[in-house]
């Protein structure tokens, strides 16, 4: 089928919008063959504005993470709607969503609400230097934090002087966690960790123990805050937090993305040290203390909790990363599958233009399947066996083209 409608709106796009498209879904970003434009979706199905549906491995980037529509969320948000979003002041679900949030997040004492992920790490970051009156933040290399200037990967709109006091580390190396440390003596406010290490295009890694523990120590010794930035892990990894699986508890933490199945909200939690300091900084949004996505969250993890979520994501995660580490081996394919299962990402060996990763990815599209060449993918709790089973059929054909393209035997 033509993706006529797609085409369409691509072209109006760029007569109304810089580029026609911008950030993560720059269609630059996308190879041809993907679908710019959605219609609707249900469960881990989506449908693109052409008719044509998908098995998604995307969930969006990562909010759906009970599967697109899920009538208990639904449910929840639409009663919250009928009752209204926002007033001039927030409602009783905020109340109750930082009692379940402090109740959930093992480190937590408190919690604060926003809405994207950058509004999360943004405050967490200003919390850490109005604690210590310090300046600078260790962030590694190759993390997203966000698009903001202070953390904005790409230098196009900001200045030098907006990453002044960023010092990079490599994650999961404790010796250059603590020579760059040891750069920012007395004035170290903060060191900034992904859940795991996730970095776009890169093979993804779990955090190890040492590593974390050094993180810990260096922040306990200097008086500074360690900060994980959950947002994309947030959900899938532990419900505790994500640094619950190496047994370090942060001072700080932020998410996002799943935190309320596709609904704007992200989140700080904090220890009790830094309860003062959050109460000094002033970070606001006007759509900040909308209770809709604050209804909505409250039903995802509640939901998330009772079913299990992560057990099955990580479950179903096994089950296509078997899938095709074993097709890929029936056909002297070298690829590697690295992240949590219900977080993966799939590169293949020799692929620095990544032209295999994408034939894959768009053969496998062809057939149904939505994937991605080089960032996190997400698995649901509501992708089931059959699920899986129908994308490794999509999966097994995609790697048989590219045998056949780049001549793997
Ligand atoms: N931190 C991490 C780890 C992320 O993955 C993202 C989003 N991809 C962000 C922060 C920023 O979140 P948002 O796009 O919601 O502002």
């Amino acid at each position: 089928m033509e993706a006529e409608q797609d085409q369409a709106l691509k072209e109006r796009a760029q007569r109304v919008i810089p580029n026609g498209m911008w950030g993560h879904m720059d269609a630059a970003r996308i190879p041809v063959a993907y679908p710019q434009y959605f219609a609707r979706a249900r469960g881990c199905r989506l449908w693109d504005v052409d008719g044509r549906e998908y098995i998604d491995f995307l969930c969006a980037y990562g909010p759906m993470v009970l599967g697109y529509g899920d009538p208990d969320v639904e449910l929840a948000a639409e009663r919250q709607r009928r009752e209204g979003d926002i007033f001039n002041g927030p409602t009783v679900r905020l109340v109750e969503l930082a009692e379940a949030v402090v109740g959930t997040i093992a480190h937590a004492d408190w919690a604060m609400f926003q809405k994207n992920g950058t509004d999360a790490m943004t405050t967490c970051v200003s919390i850490a230097r109005e604690a210590t009156g310090r300046r600078k933040i260790l962030v590694a290399n190759g993390a997203y934090h966000g698009a903001v200037p202070w953390c904005n990967p790409y230098p196009a709109g900001s200045t030098p002087e907006d990453r002044a006091h960023l010092v990079r580390y490599d994650y999961n190396d404790a010796a250059s966690l603590a020579a760059a440390a040891e750069t920012c003596r007395g004035d170290l406010a903060a060191i900034l960790v992904s859940g795991f290490k996730h970095d776009v295009g890169k093979h993804h890694e779990l955090p190890m123990a040492d590593f974390a523990g050094a993180a810990r120590q260096l922040c306990d010794e200097a008086g500074a805050a360690l900060i994980v930035d959950d947002v994309r892990a947030g959900f899938r990894l532990h419900m505790g937090g994500s640094w619950e699986t190496v047994g370090i508890r942060p001072d700080l933490s932020a998410f996002s993305k799943a935190i309320a199945n596709g609904y704007p909200l992200a989140c700080v939690t904090g220890s009790e040290r830094f309860r003062a300091a959050a109460a000094r900084v002033f970070v606001t949004g006007s759509f900040w203390y909308g209770a809709v996505a604050m209804a909505a969250a409250l039903a995802t993890l509640d939901k998330l909790g009772g079913i299990g979520g992560i057990a099955i994501m990580e479950r179903m995660g096994q089950r296509l990363r078997d899938g095709i580490a074993a097709q890929a081996a029936g056909r002297g394919i070298r690829l590697r599958q690295s992240g949590p299962p219900q977080m993966p990402v799939i590169l293949f060996e020799d692929d620095d233009d990544r032209r295999k990763g994408w034939t894959f990815c768009a053969e496998a599209l062809k057939r149904g399947t939505y994937l991605h060449a080089a960032h996190t993918m997400f698995l649901s709790a509501a992708h089931t066996e059959a699920d899986i089973d129908r994308a490794l059929e999509a999966t097994d054909a995609a790697l048989g083209v590219v045998a056949e393209r780049f001549g793997w035997q």
